[in-house]
């Protein structure tokens, strides 16, 4: 993990509030290991400003990394008024990998909002090494999809409005694209209701799963203990904080489904 002052190279808005940035990375993405794994942006350098901003990468293409965010609060505000040339102060990359995809499963891939982010790159990973993948994306409605519903090649697109693909959340889908796959393995990331729908589905199922997860995030390095995650089915001893508690920018941002605990 370095700190890298990165050239912007593209900046736009791609779907309704949703907006891609691409910038050139070289020593970062030396360091890259594989889709999951994060950066972490400083978007001012003032005493006001002091807690970096956590984002996914969403692609790594040469030396270049892609970002997909979605505009939050102030920090992200600052990040789609960045203009092409200008440079980011970026910490990474942080965090662990998703696993298993290269094996003998078939890969579902669901991601909701901007949790779209490392799932898009872990789409696109499995397409570079040939794998057949399945892809369900939710958003609450069809102006912030920017890629074609095309369930022929695997493709599902889900809104809660109904107005693309098809009508409600990704779970519907999920279960359909289940029923017809041999041996899947799920790999999810979106908001928390999202994540805890995913997970009731997969430990239902018996579903070997991954989840992403986005908690509140300070730091991105364990100082700050910002991103505690409850941890699932422990025999804790009543003093423990380790057993009982993960932080996400350390042990994950990827968790088995049967690690950890959104209630
Ligand atoms: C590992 C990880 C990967 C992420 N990847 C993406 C991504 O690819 N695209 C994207 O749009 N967003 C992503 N997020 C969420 C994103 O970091 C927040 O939306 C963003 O930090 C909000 O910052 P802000 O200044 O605009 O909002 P503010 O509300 O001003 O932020 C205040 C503070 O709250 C934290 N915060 C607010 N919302 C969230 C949230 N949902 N999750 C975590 N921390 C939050 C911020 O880190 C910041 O410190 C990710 C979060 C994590 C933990």
């Amino acid at each position: 993990m370095i700190i890298e002052q990165c050239k912007i190279i593209r900046n736009d808005e791609v779907a309704g509030g949703i907006w891609e940035m691409e910038f050139s990375a070289p020593e970062i993405v030396s360091y890259y290991t594989g889709p999951g794994q994060f950066l972490e942006i400083l978007l001012e350098n003032k005493w006001s400003f002091t807690v970096r901003r956590p984002m996914s990468i969403a692609n790594v293409e040469e030396k270049r990394i892609t970002i997909i965010y979605k505009i939050f609060g102030r920090g992200t505000k600052i990040l789609s008024e960045s203009k092409i040339g200008g440079i980011l102060d970026l910490l990474g990359p942080l965090g662990n990998v998703f696993s298993g995809w290269k094996e003998k499963y078939v890969p579902i891939l669901v991601g909701g909002g901007v949790g779209l982010a490392p799932i898009l790159n872990l789409f696109k990973e499995c397409q570079k090494y040939k794998i057949h993948s399945n892809l369900i994306l939710g958003a609450r409605t069809g102006r912030e999809h920017f890629i074609d519903h095309d369930p022929s090649n695997g493709i599902f697109l889900t809104t809660d409005d109904g107005t693309l693909g098809t009508s409600g959340t990704v779970i519907p889908t999920l279960e359909n694209v289940f029923s017809v796959v041999d041996n899947p393995m799920v790999y999810a990331c979106g908001p928390l209701p999202m994540l805890k729908a995913v997970q009731d589905f997969v430990i239902q199922n018996k579903i070997p799963a991954q989840l992403s997860v986005e908690s509140y995030m300070g730091c991105g390095t364990g100082l700050c203990q910002g991103c505690v995650i409850k941890k699932r089915n422990i025999k804790a001893k009543a003093h423990s904080y380790h057993e009982r508690y993960s932080l996400v920018c350390m042990d994950g941002p990827v968790y088995s489904a049967d690690e950890v605990c959104f209630d």
